[in-house]
């Protein structure tokens, strides 16, 4: 059997690196890779700019005159093309361009005005309150480098250099297929026996938070035909997802049906409760994951297994799952022996994570574990956490590994 953590080391060595590119509008990108170097098409600021609100003028007059004559007013978006006199000053704005006779600018909260003259009580030395053309950016620097991931912030640097749509790394085109003759689409009666498939819809909203490309194989049959003919075409993707039909039941028939088509099972029951027979296998570049059929143990098993190398395919800096710690609010007693998952809500307290347990009723609970924002990652050896101790969790959806480095300048 594979302890968590060999699983992981087993999908990290059989992970696929995507090499297609695509184009996509700048403001869909964030959480995808950026496949090309952006350079700056201007000098930021591409003109000296004014730091404060106040008045901008040239430093030696304040030698020679007591108060200055306040010629024009330049707001941010204006131009001043005149010339200043000695003794004459403009007032200007925050993010205003600063005459090219001016060298100096003094925040409003130093002056005080006398009708059209203004009084300069603390005046600032030479160039103060400038920010130079250029400063933070020259033409053609490159701002961000191929292989960055894309952020909110590196979104913003994109926009302000123009750029509408960037190339990035395309996502892969995950397949789900969920096995179970009792299972139904939401929307189909109910019949008796039967219940509707969760994992379907769950695992789709898992695949779209990591910005992958989701395919519904809908539901098939415990039956080989239906099996073969499902998982055929599932293998035609990046990554094949399937639930159920994984453990030992006599209908359990998905290691058997995949191993008939060719994939290669690096690993299917591992020590971690739940999802002790989740499953991982490649045929050619196609990895593929037999989920469990608990929906609970299902969703987990996405997070911790199949999130690390859909984010590696689309090229992450970081594709393993984040693992934080945080305090236990409340004891829990568990078998020795296994790695256990428990639900649970986590959030920032004081100095540090608290993590909440949720109690279900096992890992077909899905009821039970709404709201929970995490998976505690109870350590195998140990039997009895009490409240207080701190435990390993990763969050839920997280879809980042972290802040992104400045890379640039
Ligand atoms: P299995 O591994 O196929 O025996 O499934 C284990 C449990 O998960 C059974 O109770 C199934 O009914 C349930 N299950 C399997 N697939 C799904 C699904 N797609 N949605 C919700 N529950 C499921
Ligand atoms: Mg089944």
């Amino acid at each position: 059997m594979t302890t968590l953590d060999e699983a992981l080391r087993i999908i990290r060595d059989h992970a696929i690196v995507g090499s297609e590119t695509v184009s996509t509008e700048v403001r869909r990108a964030a959480g995808l890779v950026l496949a090309e170097d952006v350079a700056s098409d201007m000098d930021m600021p591409a003109f000296d700019r004014a730091m404060m609100d106040g008045f901008a003028y040239r430093h030696r007059d304040v030698a020679t005159h007591e108060t200055m004559h306040i010629v024009a007013t330049v707001a941010a978006g204006e131009e001043f093309t005149g010339d200043l006199a000695p003794g004459e000053c403009v007032r200007i704005m925050t993010g205003a361009p600063v005459p090219s006779d001016a060298d100096t600018v003094i925040p409003v909260e130093e002056t005080r005005e006398e009708g059209d003259r203004v009084r300069f009580e603390a005046p600032p030395p030479e160039g103060h309150h400038i920010s130079p053309r250029g400063e933070d950016l020259v033409t053609g620097a490159v701002v961000l480098r191929e292989g960055q991931l894309l952020g909110s912030a590196e979104v913003g640097v994109l926009a302000a250099v123009g750029r509408r749509s960037v190339r990035v790394y395309g996502p892969p085109r995950v397949a789900y297929l969920s096995t179970g003759d009792e299972l139904l689409e939401p929307g189909e009666p109910l019949r008796p026996g039967m219940i509707r498939s969760s994992n379907s819809s769950a695992v789709h909203a898992q695949i779209l938070a990591l910005r992958a490309l989701p395919h519904d194989l809908g539901i098939a049959r415990d039956v080989e035909d239906d099996l073969r003919e499902k998982i055929g075409r599932g293998l035609e993707h990046d990554m094949l997802l399937l639930s159920g039909g994984v453990s030992r039941g006599r209908y359990d028939l998905v290691p058997d049906v995949l191993e008939k088509l060719g994939v290669q099972l690096l690993f299917h029951r591992l020590l971690v409760k739940p999802g002790h027979p989740t499953l991982f296998g490649v045929r050619d570049r196609a990895l593929v994951y037999g989920l469990p059929g608990n929906p609970i143990a299902a969703l987990f098993a996405f997070e911790l297994y199949a999130a690390p190398a859909i984010r590696a395919f689309m090229r992450h800096p970081r594709p393993s799952t984040t693992r934080y710690l945080g305090e236990l609010t409340e004891s829990i007693t568990k078998r020795p022996g296994k790695e256990t998952l428990v639900p649970c809500f986590t959030e920032w307290r004081d100095a540090g994570f608290l993590v909440r347990p949720i109690r279900t009723h096992g890992s077909a609970d899905i009821f039970g574990m709404t709201g929970a924002n995490a998976i505690a990652i109870l350590p195998a050896d140990v039997g009895h956490f009490e409240a207080g101790r701190p435990v390993p969790f990763c969050r839920l959806g997280e879809s980042e590994g972290g802040f992104s480095r400045k890379e640039t300048r």
